[in-house]
């Protein structure tokens, strides 16, 4: 079903209010690793707004290497999230981690995103089939191309077209970087299926100084969107703050990739 063989045109994802993601447009979606605060959302709405952004990034539900790592604020969060990004016609991009959150999260999410951890969480991605909202689905940490096309499988099967890929980098051997971002994935994936392929480069390299120079390879390279971390003080930022710009650096960023998208 996902596969460009049974549907030869691109989809696209509706959001509502013009917002709009898929082949043709270029999405930015941007904001910090995890909402700690009313104060951070509004610097970041407010930064987005200033740059004409649409969606805002930030977890609630935090998948921590380590369980006494902080691990989000929870719905609690979710809620003041969702008020600040309504008053300000931001659309809302989440992690949901488990099925029993889904039903909880639904009213206060605009898209779903399933976490490199939970690619191949076969009973999430049925029940996200079901919810009939948008999903973006990262790849898995070590996981292949056909991999994270057969998770997608999942939730289109399920009723649910609304689906994004996310690139977020593999593990390697390499410790140099945090993660390899596949560019090669971009290409394929555009071949292979109809749904709209995002790059997350800020998980994909893990270091904030080299963001900008994938986010453009990726670009280039034929991504339909970019998702990455930003916040005010990244060096105080709860979590990954060595892979998040400053809003200095966001804005010089989002200017340069819709550059860079003009001339693709
Ligand atoms: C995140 O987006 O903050 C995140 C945890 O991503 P991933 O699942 O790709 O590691
Ligand atoms: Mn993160």
């Amino acid at each position: 079903l996902i596969s460009r063989k049974w549907k030869v045109n691109p989809t696209l994802i509706d959001l509502g209010d013009g917002v709009q993601i898929g082949e043709g447009t270029f999405s930015i979606m941007a904001g910090p690793c995890s909402i700690e605060n009313e104060k951070q959302i509004e610097l970041v709405v407010q930064h987005l707004k200033e740059n004409n952004v649409k969606i805002m990034r930030g977890g609630v539900f935090k998948p921590r290497s380590s369980p006494y790592a902080f691990r989000g604020l929870g719905l609690e969060g979710l809620r003041m999230f969702h008020q600040i990004c309504r008053e300000n016609g931001i659309k809302i991009i989440t992690e949901v981690m488990q099925v029993s959150q889904i039903e909880d999260m639904l009213d206060f999410v605009d898209v779903f995103q399933v976490g490199a951890r939970n690619s191949q969480n076969f009973n999430l991605l049925d029940a996200l089939g079901e919810a009939q909202k948008p999903v973006l689905l990262k790849r898995g940490i070590s996981g292949t191309i056909e991999e994270l096309l057969q998770a997608a499988e999942y939730i289109f099967s399920n009723g649910n077209e609304k689906i994004m890929l996310c690139e977020r980098g593999i593990r390697s051997y390499e410790t140099a970087y945090r993660n390899v971002l596949d560019l090669n994935a971009i290409p394929v994936l555009k071949a292979k299926t109809h749904l709209p392929v995002i790059v997350d480069p800020s998980h994909g390299i893990g270091l904030r100084d080299h963001v900008e120079p994938m986010s453009l390879a990726a670009v280039m390279a034929g991504a339909d969107g970019v998702i990455y971390e930003t916040h005010q003080k990244p060096e105080e930022a709860f979590s990954d703050g060595q892979q998040t710009v400053n809003f200095k650096e966001s804005e010089r960023l989002i200017k340069r990739m819709r550059q860079a998208f003009e001339l693709r």
